[in-house]
């Protein structure tokens, strides 16, 4: 049975192409380029996992001793060759600096430390949701003694979460669940975010109910993806960091062809359908345009051959080769939606068991069946009180030889 983690869980969700690639497929990369935003949060995660880990044994290391180990871990695993800033107007420096202040504010903000007692830093919690092991690593589990454990979540990035979201937080909501199968004495747990760019604290707790509907989310979830045989990739602003785009099949034709020199890339078979493709599409739009405007065109010259016959007496309209008949007739027009009476012409048809004959109302049906005496003589009477008889008058173009036939 594979293992499960809430980023594998969320690999899925945002993408199941990528997922399957990094998962299944199993595709191995070169090491690649890392985002200074990632290398800031390791680095600082390694500070204070010292700091509270060697606080297990009574150590307390100094302000300025943290931010030594900050340095040098920063300083270690430098490597200009792999590491981007994207931001253009920052610099490593401003970045470095960054993670000194988060170091210092954390430390001052928390220090002596006794708020809890640390039980483990980089802890690998797992359990399992049926047969199913959901695994993670806790950044810091604390127990502040008095029955309340706590799980925390070391946060390097940029911007701040509403409650909200942490309150639907499914990662440490997960850890909760392995946290009390694995201590029978947690009862309560807290879930804290520290964001320590901002200085900044976050809280949210969950209900036995809620862990409860969690596990019912994960377990549908993973049967979802365990059913998944195709696994569609899923474009978003995501797939700018994904590892893939070589392997994914939504990506790889653009990345195959957009080295190719212009006379080559116009002649590769998928460019070249594509163009047509769009071409013809765009033809056919401008042509549904054109038709609208000339079916306007045509209602105006209606209404004008309209008032010409009128005006000269006549039914027909010769041209050059076509004439046009002005016939005008009476219909029924039964009672429209919305109109007074409406809601009984509909009663009266249902009750009537006519209601499939006439397609749900349709009234262009309707007066036709009437008109041609489909129904029996008392149903045609009662259908007569919903209607009246209206002139029509319609424009039909024949041609000049055929209309003298
Ligand atoms: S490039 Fe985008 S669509 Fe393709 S696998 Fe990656 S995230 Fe999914």
């Amino acid at each position: 049975m594979p293992k499960y983690s809430h980023s594998k869980l969320s690999a899925y969700e945002n993408c199941p192409q990528q997922y399957k690639l990094r998962y299944i497929d199993r595709i191995e990369l070169p090491e690649g380029m890392e985002g200074i935003e990632a290398f800031l949060g390791s680095r600082v995660h390694e500070a204070l996992e010292k700091l509270h880990k060697e606080l297990i044994l009574t150590k307390l290391n100094s302000l300025e001793e943290l931010l030594k180990y900050y340095e040098s871990v920063w300083d270690k695993n430098w490597n200009e060759d792999t590491i981007a800033i994207v931001k253009r107007d920052y610099t490593k420096d401003h970045y470095k600096n960054a993670g000194r202040e988060a170091i210092t504010n954390y430390y001052k903000r928390y220090h002596p430390f006794n708020q809890s007692k640390t039980l483990a830093t980089e802890q690998l919690i797992t359990f399992k949701i049926e047969d199913y092991t959901i695994q993670g690593y806790i950044d810091r589990l604390s127990h502040n003694g008095k029955g309340i454990y706590e799980i925390h979540d070391y946060k390097t990035s940029g911007y701040l979460l509403s409650q909200e979201k942490f309150d639907n937080d499914r990662q440490l909501a997960l850890y909760q669940i392995g946290i009390k199968e694995k201590f029978k004495d947690a009862k309560d747990v807290r879930l804290i975010w520290h964001y320590l760019l901002f200085d900044k604290e976050f809280t949210s707790i969950r209900t036995d109910a809620q862990l409860k509907d969690l596990k019912k989310e994960i377990l549908s979830l993973i049967k979802t993806i365990e059913k998944d045989t195709v696994f569609n990739p899923v474009e978003s602003n995501l797939c700018d960091w994904c590892e893939f785009p070589e392997y994914c099949p939504a990506r790889k034709h653009e990345i195959k062809v957009q080295e190719l020199p212009l006379n080559k890339y116009l002649k590769e078979k998928g460019v070249s359908l594509v163009n047509k493709y769009a071409s013809i599409k765009a033809k056919i739009n401008e042509l549904r345009e054109q038709e609208t405007e000339l079916w306007e065109e045509i209602a105006l010259i209606e209404d004008a051959a309209k008032t010409y016959a009128e005006k000269e007496g006549i039914t027909n309209i010769t041209g050059s080769d076509h004439v046009l008949k002005i016939v005008e007739k009476t219909v029924l027009q039964f009672l429209r939606s919305g109109e007074e009476g409406r809601e009984a012409l509909e009663k009266f048809i249902k009750k009537a068991g006519i209601w499939e004959d006439v397609s749900g109302l349709n009234l262009s049906r309707l007066s036709k069946l009437v008109k041609d005496e489909m129904f029996d003589k008392k149903t045609i009477a009662s259908l007569l009180k919903f209607a009246e008889e209206v002139p029509d008058v319609k424009v039909k173009l024949t041609k000049k030889r055929e209309d003298e036939d």
